[in-house]
C-alpha cells in the first residue's frame, strides 16, 4: 500500500511536471505567434539585409540562439523551434550563429519571398567589368571582421593586375570608408599602390552610424598595418580612434563627403565622378558602398551630433 502511494505520488508529479512543460511551451509559441503577426503589421518580420536562417531539421530548441542575441527579439521560438520574428531588426552581430550548439543557423541574405541581387564576382573580388573589384556587405558578407578581411584580400588581388604604365592619377580608387573600405585602403597603401578613397558620408561606415553606447561585437582579425587586432567587445569610438590613427600614421588620403555617382570607362582606366563635380581617374575602382544604402537625412540643425532632441512641432 505504502509503496503504491510512493509510485502513484511520483506518477503525479511526473505528470505534473510534464503538463507544466507542455503549458509552458504552448505558451511560448503562442507569444511567439502575436510577436510575428505584429512584426508583419509593422512590416518588419522581412529580413532587408543579412539575417539568421534557422534549419528546422536541426534545430533541437536549445533557446541558445535567443539567448545568445543582444537585439531584441529577433529570434523566437514556436512549436519547439527557433523561429524569425523581428527579422528586419537583425544586424547581423552573427552571436546567434556562433551560440548554437547544432549548427542549425547560417547568416544569408536574401530570402524566397525577399530575393536579393548579389553582384556576381570571381574569386578575386573583380565583378564582371574588369577592373571594378566588389569587397565587404555589397558582396554578400556582412559583419566587420568579414568585411575587413575581405578588403584586404581584394586589395591583394587588385594588386596582382595592375599595369605598369597605366596613365591613371591613381592605381586604386576605394569607393566607401566602412570596414571593407578602410581595409582595401590600408593594404593598398602597404603595397605601395598609389590609393584614393571617396567616401560620401563619414569615415568608418556603418560603424560610424552605430549609437555611441552600442557594444560591438566581433571578433579577432588581422587589420592591414596594425595587425593582429585582438577585439571581442569593443565600442564604436575605440574602432573610429584605431582606424583613425592608422589613416593619419600611413597618410592614407580618405576624402569624406565625396558621393560618387558615375564610373565611366577611359580605354584601360575609369573616369569616377562625384555629386560635386569632381572627377578622378584611376587604373583600378574597388566599391566597398556596402548595403546599407544613403540613409535619408532631415537637414536639421545639429544632425551630426551623437544626441539630438528634435521638437517635432518645428519641422514642416
Ligand atoms: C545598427 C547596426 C549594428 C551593427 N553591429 C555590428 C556589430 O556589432 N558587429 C559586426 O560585426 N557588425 C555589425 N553590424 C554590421 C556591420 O556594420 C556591417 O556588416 C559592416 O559595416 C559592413 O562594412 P562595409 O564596409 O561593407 O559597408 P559599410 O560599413 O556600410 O560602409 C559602406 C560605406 O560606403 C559609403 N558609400 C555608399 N555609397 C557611396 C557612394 N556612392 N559614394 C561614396 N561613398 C559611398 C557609405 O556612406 C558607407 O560609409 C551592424 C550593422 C548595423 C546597421
Amino acid at each position: 500500500m505504502e509503496e503504491m502511494i510512493i509510485y502513484g505520488s511520483v506518477g503525479l508529479l511526473c505528470f505534473a511536471i510534464i503538463l507544466f512543460y507542455l503549458r509552458k511551451l504552448k505558451k511560448e509559441s503562442l507569444d511567439s505567434e502575436h510577436k510575428i503577426e505584429r512584426a508583419i503589421e509593422d512590416g518588419i518580420h522581412e529580413p532587408v539585409s543579412l539575417y539568421p536562417y534557422i534549419d528546422p531539421n536541426s534545430c533541437i530548441r536549445s533557446g541558445a540562439c535567443v539567448m545568445a542575441c543582444p537585439e531584441e527579439e529577433i529570434i523566437g521560438i514556436r512549436n519547439g523551434r527557433a523561429t524569425l520574428i523581428n527579422a528586419s531588426r537583425c544586424i547581423g552581430h552573427g552571436a546567434c550563429f556562433h551560440a548554437c550548439p547544432v549548427e542549425a543557423i547560417s547568416l544569408r541574405i536574401g530570402t524566397e519571398k525577399r530575393g536579393v541581387d548579389l553582384p556576381h564576382v570571381n574569386y578575386n573580388f573583380e565583378s564582371n567589368v574588369h577592373g571594378i573589384f566588389i569587397a565587404g556587405e555589397l558582396g554578400g558578407m556582412g559583419l566587420i571582421k568579414n568585411s575587413v578581411e575581405q578588403g584586404r584580400q581584394a586589395a591583394d588581388s587588385i594588386f596582382k593586375t595592375i599595369e605598369k604604365n597605366h596613365n591613371a592619377d591613381y592605381d586604386l580608387l576605394v569607393i566607401g570608408a566602412g570596414p571593407a573600405g578602410i581595409s582595401a585602403s590600408l593594404e593598398a597603401n602597404k603595397l605601395g599602390m598609389k590609393v584614393i578613397t571617396l567616401e560620401q558620408d563619414s569615415l568608418g561606415g556603418t560603424v560610424s552610424n552605430f549609437p555611441r553606447a552600442k557594444i560591438v561585437m566581433t571578433a579577432p582579425m588581422e587589420l592591414p598595418g596594425y595587425g593582429k587586432l585582438k577585439l571581442f567587445n569593443t565600442s564604436k569610438t575605440e574602432l573610429l580612434a584605431l582606424w583613425t590613427d592608422l589613416i593619419s600614421k600611413y597618410n592614407i588620403k580618405i576624402l569624406e563627403h565625396k558621393k560618387v555617382e558615375h564610373i565611366k570607362k577611359e580605354n584601360s582606366n575609369f573616369k569616377v565622378e562625384t555629386s560635386s563635380g569632381d572627377s578622378y581617374s584611376a587604373h583600378r575602382v574597388l566599391l566597398a558602398i556596402g548595403r546599407r544604402g544613403t540613409p535619408r537625412k532631415l537637414n536639421v540643425e545639429g544632425e551630426r551630433l551623437e544626441k539630438l532632441l528634435i521638437n517635432c512641432s518645428n519641422l514642416n
